[in-house]
Order: C-alpha cells, then structure tokens, then sequence
C-alpha cells in the first residue's frame, strides 16, 4: 500500500522549474532512494513534503491525508519526520535535553522554555529520552555538550531526536554526506535496525553503496523530473541514469 503518493508537483524558483511534475509512490514499511545529480531538485522536493517550501501545484496524499498547506509542526504530528543534510541539534545543550525536547514536544504538541522546570520532574519524558540514547548507541555520553561530537555522533543524535518521534515516515536527506567509511557503515546498520519498527524512509543519497544496501526502490531525479525508478540492480544499467550523470 502506497503511504506517500505525490502527483505533479511543481516548484519554481523565479524563472527555474525546481520542481517539474514529481510523481512519486512509496510502499508502507520500505526504503526509497531518491539519487540525481546536484542541483536535480532532491533537497527542494523533501522541503515541500515537509511544509518549509509549498509546491506551486500539484498533490502531496500521506496515509490518506493531504499534506498540502498544511504547517510544518502539523505535517511532524502527522507522523513525518526528518533529518538534514547539515544536522539540526541544540549544539550548546547536553545529548540528553537534545532528545528530551523532541521527546517532550511529540508527546504535548509543543516545547517551550518554560517547559523545562516541568521536564526536571518528568520522568516519563526523561526515561523515553535516555532509552533513546541507549538504543541508538551514546548513552555513556549522555551529559556531553552536543556541539562537541564527530560528525558521525552528530547524525545518529539528530536520528535519535526523530526517532524519539516515533514517525511513521523519515525523510534523511544525505545521511552518510561527509562520513568517514566506516562511520557510513555504521550509519547503513543503524538504519536496517530501524527498519523493523515499521518506519518507512525516504533517503536522498549520493553514495551508491548505501543505496544498494538499504533501498527497496530508487527514483532517479534529473533537471526537477524523476527520469527513472526501479529496484537499485534495475536502474543501475539504466541508460537515461548514465545520461543524467554525465549531462549533470
Ligand atoms: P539537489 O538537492 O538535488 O542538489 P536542490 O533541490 O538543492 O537540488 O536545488 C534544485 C535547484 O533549485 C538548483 O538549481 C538550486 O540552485 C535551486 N534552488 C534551491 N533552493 C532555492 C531557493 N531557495 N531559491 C532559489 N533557487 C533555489
Ligand atoms: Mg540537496
């Protein structure tokens, strides 16, 4: 059952079509790539799914919801969740207040600084917080200063800062960008553990290796337009997929 169908969306940006006529299926509980050439539309076509850009036209249905105009904290509750190609942490704060604010803010709607005195006493919110941390693999740091963690730390944080969420969807776009090997394998094994908690994703991604090891279904975006879509072996051969590289 598709859980994401996006028909016709179209985005422009003063005379340059971003977006032209994206059509778009994700099965419930899969891993879809999206791979294309720089500047093919890939970051702007996540933005409108998540509410920080508005397509020009066309139709965004989530779990049988429209997602068009509707607000970026709504579109998070309605079970969408994201990461960022640079990640998005409270650099200054420790692990554990990064994960209880989105843990505090999925659960009351919202998070305000007058929430902290209340999330002192909230042990529901503290003990959710800290199981995330645990599963994802940085509870002994949990009291260090966010802003001070490698590159690969920062990612599986902003992970854990979705996750905690509990999305239906995550949309990751280029999570292994900058990322040492093995820090990238480390990242492909995070993302299969998660898959068994029923999540579907959404991964933008340049490196192939990581494409071939998590996707179901690749779509091939080029100049705004997905060009092609298959499984990872189908379009590997896929002349019009050599082409957009080459011409890109
Ligand atoms: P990708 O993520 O596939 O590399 P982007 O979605 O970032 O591509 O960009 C698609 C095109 O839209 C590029 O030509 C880019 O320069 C342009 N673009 C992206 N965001 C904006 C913006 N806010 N204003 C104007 N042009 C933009
Ligand atoms: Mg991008």
């Amino acid at each position: 059952m598709g859980i994401l169908e996006v028909r016709d969306v179209n985005k422009n940006f003063g005379g340059l079509k971003a977006l032209n006529k994206v059509e778009l299926d994700v099965e419930e509980g899969s891993v879809h790539a999206i791979i294309g050439p720089n500047g093919a539309g890939k970051s702007t076509f996540l933005n409108c799914l998540v509410g920080l850009l508005v397509p020009d036209s066309g139709e965004v249905n989530f779990n049988g919801q429209s997602l068009l105009g509707i607000k970026p904290h709504e579109i998070n509750q309605a079970g969408v969740s994201r990461v960022f190609q640079t990640p998005e942490i409270f650099a200054d704060l420790s692990l554990i207040d990064n994960v209880i604010i989105p843990t505090f803010a999925a659960r009351d709607g919202a998070f305000s600084f007058s929430a902290w005195k209340r999330v002192d006493n909230d042990k529901e919110v503290r003990d959710k917080a800290e199981h995330m941390l645990e599963d994802i693999g940085l509870i002994e740091k949990r009291d260090v200063i966010a802003g001070s963690l490698s590159r690969g730390d920062k990612r599986r944080l902003e992970l854990a800062m979705c996750l905690v969420q509990k999305p239906k969807l995550l949309l990751l776009d280029e999570p292994t960008a900058g990322m040492s090997r093995a820090d990238t394998n480390n990242t492909i094994e995070l993302l299969k553990s998660i898959g068994g908690r029923g999540i579907t994703k959404v991964i933008i991604e340049h490196d192939m290796h990581v494409v071939f090891s998590l996707a179901d279904k690749v779509s091939v975006m080029a100049q705004g337009t997905v060009i092609a879509e298959g499984t990872p072996e189908g379009i590997k051969g896929d002349p019009r997929v050599q082409e957009a590289y080459l011409g890109g």
